[in-house]
């Protein structure tokens, strides 16, 4: 018998705490993606509902343009020309983002998504245990705990708001260890 080669695709995850580097790397990925004259295309959540251009931004000020997008189906819309898929901030989708990941990456596809693993109360987040069980490969980064320097795994939440959905920055949130974080 022989074996036909078949050209499968694959979804890579990237995950971990607040400032751990996972837009760093995931931007990392796909400019090397583009370097090797793949066609790449980058997608986030609008929090506004409006569709548009954007970029991307690591905290540490690299970019990359990316497609705001309102629901993970409209993704579909935009791949048909790509190699190489990218997502950021995957925990702001819903649960069809999985599907979304799947569909794709049996397409043939590469499929490179970043998110946010724990909320700020430390429970899993969103789609984020889904995309994890779906992933062929699992990247996971931690930050530096900014209170005592040790690897950090949790974001902590420093502003007084409640709600899942917080977006904000150093104003609202630390990387803290295991020991330093304490839940608000
Ligand atoms: P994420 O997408 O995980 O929030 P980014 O890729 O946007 O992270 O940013 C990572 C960058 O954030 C680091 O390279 C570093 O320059 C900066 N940074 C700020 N605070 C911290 C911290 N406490 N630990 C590690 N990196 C930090
Ligand atoms: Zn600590």
């Amino acid at each position: 018998m022989t074996l036909t080669p078949r050209s499968s695709g694959w979804i890579e995850l990237i995950c971990g705490p607040m400032f751990s580097g996972k837009t760093e790397e995931l931007i990392r990925r796909l400019i090397r993606a583009q370097i090797a004259k793949q066609n790449v295309a980058i997608f986030k959540p609008s929090i506004d509902n409006r569709y548009s251009e954007d970029y991307i931004v690591s905290h540490n000020n690299r970019k990359i343009k990316s497609v705001l997008i309102i629901k993970p189906s409209d993704i579909l819309d935009h791949v048909a020309e790509s190699d190489v898929i990218g997502i950021d901030e995957a925990q702001f989708f819903d649960h069809s983002i999985i599907e979304i990941c799947r569909e794709i990456a049996n397409s043939g596809k590469r499929v490179v998504v970043a998110g946010l693993e724990k909320d700020y109360l430390a429970n899993p987040f969103g789609p984020m245990p889904g995309l994890l069980v779906e992933a062929e490969y699992i990247t996971k980064v931690l930050a530096i705990c900014v209170q005592c320097g040790d690897p950090a795994n949790f974001s902590q939440r420093i502003s007084e708001e409640n709600g899942l959905v917080l977006v904000g920055e150093a104003d609202k949130y630390q990387a803290r260890c295991r020991n330093c974080y304490t839940k608000n």
